[in-house]
């Protein structure tokens, strides 16, 4: 089945017990045991499963075209449980320009835990393959990265990681409908899923997604039960009602995304546009090849530097200035004001995530703000 179709039935089913199409929510925290013992229907306790978990994970993993997947209560919740598998003095490889939250839990909580940690800029194989260590054994890698969209050859660092022996994890929050890094031979793939599945702005969640169950997989699923990060029914409910839309949302995200990064990349105003989707971007021969749309974020530098950045973001109508992504209203933020004093962002850029909105009214509340006085 194609990507829409498994986004609006896996895992869902017509409720057995009353005929509801739509899924009721399981508050219950206990199940009953069958008179023998066991566990027939296969929950016991709803920190180690719950059916509306069941649901999200089964419709996830079918999108990534994977074995399995394990839900958790954050994006950071699911990254943490990667790092909790993970022994004492293991060699952790990271890109430079991932998602900065992954980058200070590393340096803040699991340092003191004896992981060790190497940032790396993983557009640049060689500087990827010399970083590698007797004892590296996880390659953590998001595509198109966060602020600079950057792009990471995804078969080229699975192939890396294979020689080493190591696990990689590719942060795919930006969706299995424009990109699917299981196929490209990635092991693991992690979602926030407060972003484009969620789609609404209105439920935190993660997801750890693998091509296979294998060992390291059961101790992260053996993390998320017994350290318990897991997301609350309701939680899993929103995130799979959103599931059921993502595929269409995404084609209007990238649509609109395209068409505004297009409008941008000519603007007076304007030093740089980033924008895996335009021709001229760094990572765009590669985005070519393992992207089928280019998606819904993008980050822009002001001509002007700081100031005028944060005149652009004061003075837009319908870009709300608001942190996260994914959501149906399109955002803009001044990254490096949130990510604080270790930034790699430049002063000058802005982060625009793209919502539903039509096009024509985004650029020209785009264009009254970068021409305000
Ligand atoms: C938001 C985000 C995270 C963190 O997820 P939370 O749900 O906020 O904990 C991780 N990676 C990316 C790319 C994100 O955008």
């Amino acid at each position: 089945m194609k990507i829409e179709t498994l986004a609006v039935h896996a895992g869902h089913g017509i409720d057995p017990a009353t005929g509801a199409v739509a899924a009721p929510i399981y508050l219950s925290t206990t199940f009953e045991r069958d008179a023998d013992g066991s566990y027939s229907r296969g929950h016991m306790y709803s920190r180690n499963s719950n059916p509306n978990r069941q649901i999200l994970e089964t419709g996830i993993a079918a999108l990534e075209g994977a074995e399995t997947a394990a839900a958790f209560g954050s994006g950071m919740a699911a990254a943490t449980a990667i790092f909790q598998s993970l022994n004492k003095s293991d060699h952790v490889l990271v890109h430079v320009d991932v998602y900065y939250g992954v980058i200070r839990v590393l340096h803040d909580v699991f340092a003191k835990w004896g992981l060790q940690v190497d940032l790396v800029d993983m557009t640049d194989l060689g500087a990827v393959k010399k970083a590698i260590q007797p004892n590296t054994k996880l390659i953590w890698t998001e595509t198109p990265s966060n602020p600079l969209l950057r792009v990471v050859d995804l078969k080229a660092i699975a192939e890396i990681a294979r020689t080493a022996g190591a696990i990689t994890v590719c942060d795919n929050t930006w969706s299995p409908v424009i990109q699917r890094p299981l196929d490209a031979g990635i092991d693991i793939v992690h979602h926030s899923t407060t972003k484009y599945f969620g789609g609404h702005c209105d439920v935190l969640g993660g997801v750890l997604v693998a091509k296979e169950n294998n060992e390291f997989f059961q101790r992260v699923r053996m993390v998320q039960y017994s350290a318990g990060a897991v997301p609350s029914p309701f939680d899993c409910w929103l995130v799979s009602r959103g599931m059921q839309t993502l595929p269409w949302r995404m084609r209007a995200h990238c649509q609109n995304a395209l068409k505004v990064a297009q409008f941008l990349s000519g603007h007076d105003a304007i030093d740089r546009v980033h924008y895996p989707g335009l021709p001229n971007h760094s990572g765009h021969a590669i985005a070519q090849k393992q992207m089928s749309l280019f998606g819904g974020m993008m980050s822009i530098e002001v001509r002007g530097g700081q100031p005028a950045a944060m005149k652009v973001a004061a003075n837009t109508k319908i870009f709300v200035r608001a942190t996260s992504l994914g959501g149906v209203e399109s955002l803009v933020e001044h990254r490096a004001s949130i990510e604080g004093p270790a930034t790699r962002s430049p002063e000058s850029l802005l982060r625009l995530s793209i919502g539903l909105e039509n096009a024509d009214d985004l650029i020209e509340d785009l264009d009254q703000a970068l021409k305000s006085p």
